[in-house]
């Protein structure tokens, strides 16, 4: 293809995504690690919904869009790589983590890996679980990128280890885990591999069958720019006999006579009746959105913006970006010399520049090998100007002086 027309097309669809979301024109925001703008036909289709529940009430509101909300499942399939019935939807992306995460049956004697990145929203029912069950949890350690070092898995597996919990990318910092990498070690000894796949989706193309992990989980609200209070998670088919979902209601499962119920025996057996219809018709048509530029070229724009930014902060005195990994995506981490950093969030929060930060207590092993208490989060998404980019680097270099 002619490079020319290549990124023609790509500067006019990226005018096209600014026209979407006016709020990213007047303001600059770099906090799609946290909770993003969702573009205008993903708040105009939430807000029509709520408006037809309030004319006609919600059950006849939600049987009027029976088609698009199955549809979804097609979607979601496309953007992960799976088969619909290998994707269900729940209201966030540790909620999917727990109902799956519950389900994987585990004794006394068995170990669990996580990997120095571990998010404390997995690590805490880790623990609880692990104290219930006599089960251990090990941490598995990085090489000198920070990433999962493979030679340290695989020598920590042997046929007790029953689950591998991999973060994809982390909460405070740009590293990518070599996934494919970490499931094939671990399959060899027949552990489950839980995939969290907050910060990827959305951000970069991220396949369930492409990386052969066993369970995904992703939020709505982050890249992929959808509605708070909105999860999505993906089980491998062949993994779900081994599952033993417990927290199971009246759509996971049916209530078959007095004393006996049956199991769907798809990914939704780990779906509740009650959700919200907006915000999952939201959720969907973020994918949709997602799907219509395409997962390549968003991760295209994303790396040129975080690496402008990244290699922006990195001239400045008295500033150090703290983003690890060998392969590095769009959350960009940093702290100021002699400014804390909450200080530095403040300063630029004040300037309409949105950033946020990352503390010890969400990645408490990954931080305090480090010695590091708090970063600064700055994650900009292709909607994201290099103009605007270079105005926060200039406004970061205005704290650090
Ligand atoms: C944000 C985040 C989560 C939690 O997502 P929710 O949608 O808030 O449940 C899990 N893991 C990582 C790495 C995250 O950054």
């Amino acid at each position: 293809m002619d490079p020319e027309v290549t990124s023609g097309n790509r500067a006019q669809s990226f005018e096209a995504v600014r026209a979407d979301t006016p709020a990213a024109v007047d303001r600059i925001f770099l906090d799609s690690a946290g909770s993003s703008l969702p573009p205008t036909p993903v708040l105009d289709v939430q807000l029509a919904h709520l408006r037809r529940e309030a004319e006609i009430g919600g059950y006849r509101a939600a049987y009027e869009r029976a088609d698009d909300l199955e549809a979804g499942y097609g979607v979601f399939a496309e953007l992960l790589g799976a088969a619909p019935d290998e994707i269900a939807f729940t209201d966030s992306a540790t909620r999917s983590w727990l109902t799956a995460f519950d389900a994987v049956p585990l004794a006394d004697g068995d170990r669990v890996l996580i990997t120095e990145v571990e998010y404390a929203g997995n690590a805490v029912p880790l623990l609880r679980r692990a104290e219930e069950t006599g089960a251990t949890v090990e941490t598995i350690p990085s090489d000198e990128h920070g990433q999962v070092d493979l030679d340290a898995l695989r020598g920590l597996l042997d046929e007790r280890v029953k689950l591998v919990s991999v973060v994809h990318v982390p909460t405070n910092g740009g590293l990518v885990n070599p996934v494919a990498g970490i499931t094939a070690a671990a399959h060899e000894v027949g552990a489950l591999v839980m995939l969290d796949a907050c910060q990827s989706l959305g951000q970069f193309p991220v396949g369930l069958h492409d990386l052969g992990v066993d369970v995904l989980s992703g939020t709505g609200r982050k890249w992929l720019r959808g509605p708070r209070g909105t999860g999505v998670l993906a089980v491998r088919r062949e993994v779900l006999p081994r599952l033993r979902p417990r927290l199971v209601d009246l759509y996971s499962g049916r209530w078959t006579s007095a004393s006996d119920y049956e199991l769907r025996d798809d990914a939704r057996v780990f779906e509740l009746w009650e959700n919200s219809i907006a915000a999952r018709l939201g959720l969907v048509e973020a994918a949709r959105y997602a799907l219509g530029l395409g997962l390549e070229a968003i991760a295209a724009e994303v790396d040129d913006r975080a690496k402008r930014l990244r290699a922006g902060l990195a001239d400045l005195p008295g500033v150090r970006v703290r983003d690890l990994g060998e392969r590095q995506c769009g959350l960009v981490t940093f702290t100021v010399d002699g400014v804390a950093a909450a200080e530095v969030k403040q300063r630029l929060v004040s300037q309409e520049i949105t950033v946020t930060t990352s503390s010890l207590s969400s990645t408490r092993v990954d931080m305090t090998r480090r010695g590091l208490d708090e970063v600064v989060r700055a994650s900009p998404h292709y909607f994201v100007s290099p103009e605007q980019v270079d105005q926060a680097i200039a406004a970061v270099s205005r704290i650090g002086r």
